[in-house]
Protein backbone atom coordinates (compact mmCIF):
# COMPACT_ATOMS: atom_id res chain seq x y z
CA UNK A 1 0.00 0.00 0.00
CA UNK A 2 1.12 3.73 -0.68
CA UNK A 3 3.25 4.79 1.85
CA UNK A 4 1.44 6.00 4.98
CA UNK A 5 3.49 8.62 5.53
CA UNK A 6 2.83 10.36 2.16
CA UNK A 7 -1.09 10.27 2.60
CA UNK A 8 -0.97 11.59 6.30
CA UNK A 9 1.10 14.44 5.25
CA UNK A 10 -1.22 15.46 2.11
CA UNK A 11 -3.78 15.44 4.34
CA UNK A 12 -2.60 17.28 7.12
CA UNK A 13 -1.14 19.77 5.21
CA UNK A 14 -4.93 20.01 3.40
CA UNK A 15 -6.44 20.26 7.36
CA UNK A 16 -3.76 22.45 8.12
CA UNK A 17 -5.56 25.11 5.68
CA UNK A 18 -8.41 25.27 7.52
CA UNK A 19 -7.13 25.56 10.94
CA UNK A 20 -6.61 28.79 12.40
CA UNK A 21 -5.17 29.87 15.98
CA UNK A 22 -8.93 29.23 17.56
CA UNK A 23 -8.37 25.46 17.19
CA UNK A 24 -5.51 25.55 19.72
CA UNK A 25 -4.87 23.18 21.27
CA UNK A 26 -6.27 20.30 19.18
CA UNK A 27 -6.85 16.91 20.62
CA UNK A 28 -6.82 14.08 17.78
CA UNK A 29 -7.88 10.51 17.41
CA UNK A 30 -6.78 7.66 15.42
CA UNK A 31 -7.40 4.38 14.85
CA UNK A 32 -5.08 1.25 15.40
CA UNK A 33 -3.42 0.90 12.38
CA UNK A 34 -2.04 4.57 12.78
CA UNK A 35 -0.04 3.45 16.19
CA UNK A 36 3.22 3.54 14.69
CA UNK A 37 2.53 7.33 13.58
CA UNK A 38 1.36 9.15 16.36
CA UNK A 39 4.83 11.07 16.31
CA UNK A 40 4.83 11.75 13.13
CA UNK A 41 1.48 13.00 13.22
CA UNK A 42 2.28 15.03 16.30
CA UNK A 43 5.13 16.85 14.68
CA UNK A 44 3.21 18.04 11.69
CA UNK A 45 0.59 19.24 13.93
CA UNK A 46 2.96 20.97 16.45
CA UNK A 47 1.97 23.98 16.17
CA UNK A 48 -1.37 23.19 17.45
CA UNK A 49 -0.22 21.42 20.91
CA UNK A 50 -2.00 18.61 20.29
CA UNK A 51 -2.83 16.18 22.51
CA UNK A 52 -3.52 11.99 21.43
CA UNK A 53 -6.26 9.92 22.95
CA UNK A 54 -3.87 6.79 22.40
CA UNK A 55 -7.31 4.54 23.44
CA UNK A 56 -8.43 2.07 20.81
CA UNK A 57 -10.59 3.62 18.44
CA UNK A 58 -12.59 1.42 16.62
CA UNK A 59 -14.43 3.83 14.42
CA UNK A 60 -16.69 6.77 14.60
CA UNK A 61 -19.33 5.40 17.21
CA UNK A 62 -16.24 6.38 19.20
CA UNK A 63 -15.95 10.17 19.44
CA UNK A 64 -13.94 11.65 22.56
CA UNK A 65 -15.61 14.90 21.83
CA UNK A 66 -16.51 15.53 25.38
CA UNK A 67 -13.45 14.05 26.81
CA UNK A 68 -11.53 16.42 24.32
CA UNK A 69 -13.75 19.52 25.54
CA UNK A 70 -13.19 18.32 29.34
CA UNK A 71 -9.04 18.76 28.49
CA UNK A 72 -10.38 22.46 26.70
CA UNK A 73 -9.31 21.58 23.27
CA UNK A 74 -10.53 23.36 20.99
CA UNK A 75 -10.66 21.17 17.85
CA UNK A 76 -11.04 17.75 17.69
CA UNK A 77 -9.17 16.04 14.47
CA UNK A 78 -10.71 12.52 14.11
CA UNK A 79 -8.60 10.12 11.29
CA UNK A 80 -9.75 7.02 9.73
CA UNK A 81 -13.53 7.19 9.88
CA UNK A 82 -16.26 9.34 7.97
CA UNK A 83 -19.01 11.14 10.76
CA UNK A 84 -21.64 9.22 11.89
CA UNK A 85 -25.08 11.34 12.36
CA UNK A 86 -24.35 12.70 15.99
CA UNK A 87 -24.19 16.14 17.16
CA UNK A 88 -20.74 17.10 18.80
CA UNK A 89 -19.27 18.81 21.31
CA UNK A 90 -16.77 20.39 19.63
CA UNK A 91 -15.88 21.43 15.93
CA UNK A 92 -15.02 17.91 14.80
CA UNK A 93 -13.12 17.21 11.68
CA UNK A 94 -13.19 13.61 10.27
CA UNK A 95 -10.21 12.54 7.99
CA UNK A 96 -10.60 9.01 6.35
CA UNK A 97 -7.48 8.53 4.78
CA UNK A 98 -9.02 7.60 1.94
CA UNK A 99 -6.28 5.55 -0.21
CA UNK A 100 -6.36 5.50 -3.80
CA UNK A 101 -6.46 2.39 -6.24
CA UNK A 102 -3.96 1.67 -8.42
CA UNK A 103 -4.72 0.98 -11.92
CA UNK A 104 -3.69 -2.88 -11.42
CA UNK A 105 -5.82 -3.10 -8.46
CA UNK A 106 -9.21 -1.74 -9.95
CA UNK A 107 -8.54 -4.10 -13.14
CA UNK A 108 -7.64 -6.83 -10.87
CA UNK A 109 -11.43 -6.01 -9.14
CA UNK A 110 -13.15 -5.18 -12.51
CA UNK A 111 -11.94 -8.64 -13.52
CA UNK A 112 -12.72 -10.44 -10.55
CA UNK A 113 -16.25 -9.26 -10.76
CA UNK A 114 -17.04 -10.11 -14.05
CA UNK A 115 -15.66 -13.34 -13.81
CA UNK A 116 -18.12 -14.09 -11.33
CA UNK A 117 -21.29 -12.01 -12.52
CA UNK A 118 -21.27 -11.14 -16.03
CA UNK A 119 -24.31 -8.80 -17.26
CA UNK A 120 -25.03 -8.50 -14.04
CA UNK A 121 -26.13 -5.82 -11.30
CA UNK A 122 -24.44 -5.81 -7.85
CA UNK A 123 -24.42 -4.14 -4.27
CA UNK A 124 -21.26 -3.25 -4.49
CA UNK A 125 -19.93 -2.09 -1.22
CA UNK A 126 -16.68 -1.33 0.86
CA UNK A 127 -14.81 0.41 3.62
CA UNK A 128 -14.26 4.34 4.59
CA UNK A 129 -10.75 3.65 3.22
CA UNK A 130 -11.66 2.49 -0.26
CA UNK A 131 -14.96 4.84 -0.57
CA UNK A 132 -13.95 6.84 -3.14
CA UNK A 133 -12.57 4.32 -5.66
CA UNK A 134 -16.42 3.30 -6.29
CA UNK A 135 -16.67 5.85 -8.68
CA UNK A 136 -13.80 4.47 -11.06
CA UNK A 137 -14.62 0.71 -10.77
CA UNK A 138 -18.23 1.65 -11.81
CA UNK A 139 -17.24 3.53 -14.46
CA UNK A 140 -14.91 0.39 -15.40
CA UNK A 141 -17.82 -1.72 -14.77
CA UNK A 142 -19.79 -0.12 -16.88
CA UNK A 143 -17.91 -1.02 -20.25
CA UNK A 144 -18.31 -4.94 -19.30
CA UNK A 145 -21.63 -4.41 -18.51
CA UNK A 146 -22.03 -4.70 -14.98
CA UNK A 147 -24.28 -2.05 -13.17
CA UNK A 148 -24.52 -1.05 -9.66
CA UNK A 149 -27.51 -0.98 -7.44
CA UNK A 150 -28.30 1.89 -5.55
CA UNK A 151 -27.73 2.69 -2.19
CA UNK A 152 -28.40 5.21 0.25
CA UNK A 153 -26.91 7.33 2.34
CA UNK A 154 -27.56 7.41 6.31
CA UNK A 155 -27.24 8.79 9.23
CA UNK A 156 -23.97 6.73 9.81
CA UNK A 157 -22.72 5.45 6.76
CA UNK A 158 -21.99 6.89 3.00
CA UNK A 159 -23.44 5.18 -0.14
CA UNK A 160 -21.80 1.91 -0.22
CA UNK A 161 -19.93 1.98 2.54
CA UNK A 162 -20.68 -0.94 5.41
CA UNK A 163 -20.23 -1.16 8.54
CA UNK A 164 -19.60 -3.86 11.04
CA UNK A 165 -23.03 -3.17 12.79
CA UNK A 166 -25.04 -1.06 10.05
CA UNK A 167 -25.92 -2.66 6.61
CA UNK A 168 -28.67 0.19 6.04
CA UNK A 169 -27.15 1.53 2.68
CA UNK A 170 -28.47 -1.77 0.80
CA UNK A 171 -31.81 -1.01 -0.74
CA UNK A 172 -31.97 -4.04 -2.59
CA UNK A 173 -30.50 -6.93 -0.43
CA UNK A 174 -31.77 -9.73 -3.59
CA UNK A 175 -28.89 -8.53 -5.64
CA UNK A 176 -25.62 -9.84 -5.61
CA UNK A 177 -22.93 -8.73 -3.30
CA UNK A 178 -19.73 -7.93 -3.61
CA UNK A 179 -17.22 -6.16 -0.94
CA UNK A 180 -13.86 -4.48 -1.64
CA UNK A 181 -11.60 -4.29 1.53
CA UNK A 182 -8.22 -5.71 3.05
CA UNK A 183 -10.22 -7.59 5.60
CA UNK A 184 -13.62 -9.88 6.45
CA UNK A 185 -14.95 -7.53 9.48
CA UNK A 186 -17.32 -5.33 7.81
CA UNK A 187 -18.06 -7.91 5.12
CA UNK A 188 -19.54 -10.46 7.85
CA UNK A 189 -21.65 -7.83 8.67
CA UNK A 190 -23.26 -8.27 5.48
CA UNK A 191 -23.16 -12.20 5.47
CA UNK A 192 -24.28 -12.35 9.17
CA UNK A 193 -27.33 -9.76 8.69
CA UNK A 194 -28.19 -11.54 4.71
CA UNK A 195 -27.46 -14.86 4.50
CA UNK A 196 -26.27 -15.16 1.46
CA UNK A 197 -23.22 -15.13 -0.41
CA UNK A 198 -20.56 -12.26 -0.78
CA UNK A 199 -17.68 -11.82 -2.97
CA UNK A 200 -15.14 -10.49 -0.80
CA UNK A 201 -12.58 -8.80 -3.19
CA UNK A 202 -8.87 -7.78 -1.58
CA UNK A 203 -7.33 -5.00 -3.94
CA UNK A 204 -3.70 -5.12 -2.34
CA UNK A 205 -3.24 -9.05 -1.92
CA UNK A 206 -5.50 -9.09 -5.32
CA UNK A 207 -6.58 -12.37 -3.64
CA UNK A 208 -10.87 -13.07 -3.55
CA UNK A 209 -12.97 -14.88 -1.29
CA UNK A 210 -16.25 -16.04 -1.10
CA UNK A 211 -17.78 -15.73 2.23
CA UNK A 212 -21.78 -18.14 2.22
CA UNK A 213 -23.52 -19.97 4.83
CA UNK A 214 -23.82 -18.84 8.51
CA UNK A 215 -25.47 -21.36 9.83
CA UNK A 216 -22.73 -22.24 12.49
CA UNK A 217 -23.09 -18.94 13.87
CA UNK A 218 -26.98 -18.86 14.06
CA UNK A 219 -26.17 -22.69 15.75
CA UNK A 220 -23.90 -21.03 18.08
CA UNK A 221 -26.38 -18.00 19.12
CA UNK A 222 -29.10 -20.22 19.80
CA UNK A 223 -27.04 -22.79 21.99
CA UNK A 224 -26.38 -19.55 23.74
CA UNK A 225 -30.18 -18.53 24.01
CA UNK A 226 -31.25 -22.42 25.16
CA UNK A 227 -28.24 -22.48 27.75
CA UNK A 228 -30.21 -19.23 29.24
CA UNK A 229 -34.00 -20.41 29.09
CA UNK A 230 -34.10 -20.66 32.78
CA UNK A 231 -31.60 -17.54 33.41
CA UNK A 232 -33.56 -14.96 36.32
CA UNK A 233 -31.16 -11.86 36.50
CA UNK A 234 -29.49 -10.38 33.40
CA UNK A 235 -27.08 -7.58 33.66
CA UNK A 236 -27.85 -4.88 30.94
CA UNK A 237 -24.36 -3.15 29.33
CA UNK A 238 -24.69 0.22 28.42
CA UNK A 239 -21.81 2.23 26.41
CA UNK A 240 -20.80 5.86 27.21
CA UNK A 241 -19.04 5.83 23.74
CA UNK A 242 -21.32 8.13 21.59
CA UNK A 243 -22.24 6.16 18.65
CA UNK A 244 -22.72 3.00 21.09
CA UNK A 245 -24.78 4.43 23.51
CA UNK A 246 -28.67 2.86 23.48
CA UNK A 247 -30.09 4.05 26.41
CA UNK A 248 -33.90 4.38 25.26
CA UNK A 249 -33.23 0.47 23.71
CA UNK A 250 -31.11 -0.87 27.15
CA UNK A 251 -34.68 1.25 29.19
CA UNK A 252 -37.13 -1.33 27.30
CA UNK A 253 -35.49 -4.17 27.57
CA UNK A 254 -34.81 -3.66 31.41
CA UNK A 255 -38.30 -3.05 31.69
CA UNK A 256 -39.35 -6.24 30.27
CA UNK A 257 -37.38 -8.21 31.76
CA UNK A 258 -39.10 -7.32 35.01
CA UNK A 259 -42.31 -7.31 33.69
CA UNK A 260 -41.26 -11.22 32.87
CA UNK A 261 -40.35 -11.58 36.47
CA UNK A 262 -36.60 -11.31 36.08
CA UNK A 263 -34.56 -9.67 37.51
CA UNK A 264 -32.24 -6.93 35.62
CA UNK A 265 -29.27 -3.81 36.52
CA UNK A 266 -27.85 -1.56 34.60
CA UNK A 267 -23.71 -1.54 34.11
CA UNK A 268 -21.94 1.35 32.59
CA UNK A 269 -18.97 1.38 30.75
CA UNK A 270 -16.85 2.76 28.08
CA UNK A 271 -14.64 -0.19 27.27
CA UNK A 272 -16.21 -3.39 27.80
CA UNK A 273 -13.70 -6.05 29.42
CA UNK A 274 -14.39 -9.16 31.19
CA UNK A 275 -12.03 -8.21 34.08
CA UNK A 276 -14.97 -5.09 34.54
CA UNK A 277 -17.34 -8.05 34.81
CA UNK A 278 -16.40 -10.28 37.17
CA UNK A 279 -18.03 -11.28 40.44
CA UNK A 280 -20.93 -9.36 39.18
CA UNK A 281 -23.63 -12.05 40.03
CA UNK A 282 -25.67 -12.07 36.94
CA UNK A 283 -26.64 -15.37 35.06
CA UNK A 284 -25.30 -13.24 31.19
CA UNK A 285 -25.19 -10.15 30.11
CA UNK A 286 -26.93 -7.83 27.49
CA UNK A 287 -24.60 -5.97 25.44
CA UNK A 288 -26.42 -3.04 24.05
CA UNK A 289 -22.53 -1.51 22.91
CA UNK A 290 -20.72 -2.73 19.40
CA UNK A 291 -23.19 -5.70 18.52
CA UNK A 292 -19.65 -7.27 17.45
CA UNK A 293 -18.61 -7.95 21.03
CA UNK A 294 -21.12 -10.05 21.38
CA UNK A 295 -20.84 -12.18 18.00
CA UNK A 296 -16.84 -12.17 17.50
CA UNK A 297 -15.45 -11.71 20.85
CA UNK A 298 -17.67 -13.38 23.71
CA UNK A 299 -14.80 -16.45 24.05
CA UNK A 300 -13.04 -13.26 26.16
CA UNK A 301 -16.08 -13.27 28.65
CA UNK A 302 -16.66 -15.63 31.84
CA UNK A 303 -20.51 -14.86 31.38
CA UNK A 304 -22.88 -15.11 28.40
CA UNK A 305 -23.11 -11.99 26.26
CA UNK A 306 -26.06 -11.77 24.55
CA UNK A 307 -28.56 -8.97 22.58
CA UNK A 308 -31.49 -7.75 22.97
CA UNK A 309 -33.24 -9.51 20.68
CA UNK A 310 -32.08 -12.70 21.89
CA UNK A 311 -32.77 -11.90 25.75
CA UNK A 312 -36.30 -11.02 24.13
CA UNK A 313 -36.04 -14.60 22.85
CA UNK A 314 -35.70 -16.09 26.40
CA UNK A 315 -38.51 -14.45 27.68
CA UNK A 316 -40.78 -15.28 24.51
CA UNK A 317 -41.51 -11.80 23.77
CA UNK A 318 -40.24 -12.39 20.22
CA UNK A 319 -39.45 -15.60 18.14
CA UNK A 320 -37.07 -14.90 15.15
CA UNK A 321 -32.98 -14.54 15.71
CA UNK A 322 -32.27 -10.90 14.39
CA UNK A 323 -28.81 -10.02 14.01
CA UNK A 324 -28.33 -6.55 16.28
CA UNK A 325 -27.04 -3.66 14.05
CA UNK A 326 -26.53 -0.02 15.37
CA UNK A 327 -28.52 2.21 12.65
S1 LIG B 1 -20.24 -0.07 16.87
FE1 LIG B 1 -18.64 -1.60 16.47
S2 LIG B 1 -18.96 -2.29 14.39
FE2 LIG B 1 -20.15 -0.42 14.65
S3 LIG B 1 -18.80 1.21 13.89
FE3 LIG B 1 -18.46 1.05 16.09
S4 LIG B 1 -16.73 -0.39 16.34
FE4 LIG B 1 -17.53 -0.61 14.23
Amino acid sequence: MKNLETILKKEISSLKKKLTKKDNPLAIQIPEGLKTKTTYILDLLKEYNPFLFVDPCYGACDLKDTQAKDLECKTLIHFGHFPMGKKHKLKTYFIPLEYTLKDQEINYIVETITNNYPNQKINLLTTAQYLKNIKNIKKKLKEKNISLETMQKTERAEKHMVLGCDCSTVVNQKTPFVFVGDGVFHAKNLFLKYNKEILVINPITKTNQTINKNELFIRQRYGVISSLKNAKSFGIIISTKKGQERLSSAKKIHDLLLRSNKKAYFFICEEIKNDSLLGIKVDCFINTACPRITYDDYKNYAKPLITINEAKIIINKEKELKIDQIN
